[in-house]
């Protein structure tokens, strides 16, 4: 899921487990992912059955799944890849942790890792799940700089050269130093691209699915394509505010969870699994935010995402901010959806003009 392999191979690193990676998710992946999983399944879990299938083809015996309960088909995806990778005739172990979201989820992911070395104390493996937090939000606010200097470079494609290297060059790493070290680096280098910071900007939020706002195969790049079309992109979603938004229950932990439930409250009162209610209530704060226009992300079929589907027109209409929804899935034409990006954002341009010569295209 995007970058996030970064910060758990690093953890796995620190514990002396040898990590093997699969290649970057590509349309290979998708098609051996395809071939074994059931037909109406989300994307995300196709794509991670061709992740596990890829990783025991270059050499893992074990597999390190992270599943939740609620009502998603998140919970179950382990269990059932379990079961396909049983019904090839693969020997594979599969060791599974709760997402940390309580004491007891968190005692249960350190006794599974514990499990997966058991040579490291507790101590040891606490102290490495604090490195991984911290290369978490490291590569996160690379990525948050990355976005932000896109747009404004002098020289177009700069950014993304830099962009490129790092994700082969973090590939190569190994532990925590390394990794953080890189990371520094190519915040320095992304830094110091010569930007125009006279360009004026349309902000566009990007709300929606967790796996398809974080994937850039399944997402084809959104961030990229918007940014080289002059968009200031904001990801409503991060890695590291999932994780914070999981271990907040411990009180040197802050997540904006609560402003974001508050915020959705006059359209979806209590969460119904997924990031169903972090789509209405991030929707709405990027109202407040003055944001330009706002773009839902959603895998064919993801059941908690398409009750916000129902219910973005209303706050389209109500809140008068044009959103856009884009469904994804392994059908997913590049041409197809380019031509609505940029459709999109050019009625928002339209949009914004009419707005400063003092009329107004009303989005009702
Ligand atoms: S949130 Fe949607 S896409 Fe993600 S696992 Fe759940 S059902 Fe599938």
């Amino acid at each position: 899921m995007g970058t996030t392999y970064i910060p758990v191979k690093t953890i796995l690193e620190e514990l002396d487990i040898d990590v093997v990676l699969p290649p970057m998710s590509s349309k290979k992946t998708l098609e051996l992912g395809i071939k074994c999983s059931p037909e109406a399944i989300c994307v995300p879990f196709k794509i991670i059955m061709g992740n596990i299938l890829e990783g025991i083809e270059n050499g893992a015996d074990t597999v390190f799944m992270l599943t939740g309960c609620g009502p998603c088909r998140f919970g179950i995806f382990h269990a059932l890849q379990n079961e396909i990778i049983r019904d090839m005739n693969l020997k594979i172990e599969f060791i599974t942790a709760d997402r940390f979201s309580n004491l007891a989820g968190l005692k249960e992911f350190s006794a599974r890792l514990k499990e997966a070395s058991p040579k490291n104390n507790y101590l040891k493996i606490f102290n490495t799940i604090r490195k991984g937090l911290k290369i978490l939000d490291a590569v996160d606010e690379l990525q948050e700089l990355t976005n932000k200097i896109r747009p404004i470079e002098i020289n177009t494609g700069e950014v993304d050269y830099l962009d490129t290297n790092f994700s082969h060059e973090i590939r190569k790493v190994h532990g925590y130093d390394e990794a953080m070290n890189l990371i520094i680096d190519y915040k320095e280098k992304v830094s110091s691209v010569k930007i125009d910071k006279t360009k004026q900007l349309l902000k566009i939020g990007i709300v929606g699915e967790i796996y398809t706002i974080l994937e850039p195969f399944i997402n084809l790049n959104i961030e990229k394509k918007l940014g080289v079309l002059g968009i200031d992109v904001a990801r409503s979603i991060s890695a590291s505010e999932y994780v914070r938004e999981q271990l907040d229950f411990l009180p040197f932990v802050h997540s904006g969870k609560k402003t974001i439930y508050q915020a959705a409250k006059p359209y979806l009162e209590i969460p119904i699994g997924g990031h169903a209610i972090n789509t209405i209530g991030n929707s709405m704060l990027y109202k407040k935010q003055n944001f330009d226009g706002i773009i839902h992300l959603l895998p064919f079929t993801c059941m908690p995402e398409i009750v916000a589907q129902c219910i973005l027109p209303t706050i389209e209409k109500e809140q008068d901010i044009p959103i856009m929804t884009l469904v994804l899935d392994e059908m997913t034409g590049e041409a197809g959806y380019m031509t609505r990006l940029e459709a999109f954002v050019d009625l928002l341009v339209k949009r914004k003009d009419l707005k400063n010569e003092g009329n107004s295209l009303s989005w009702n």
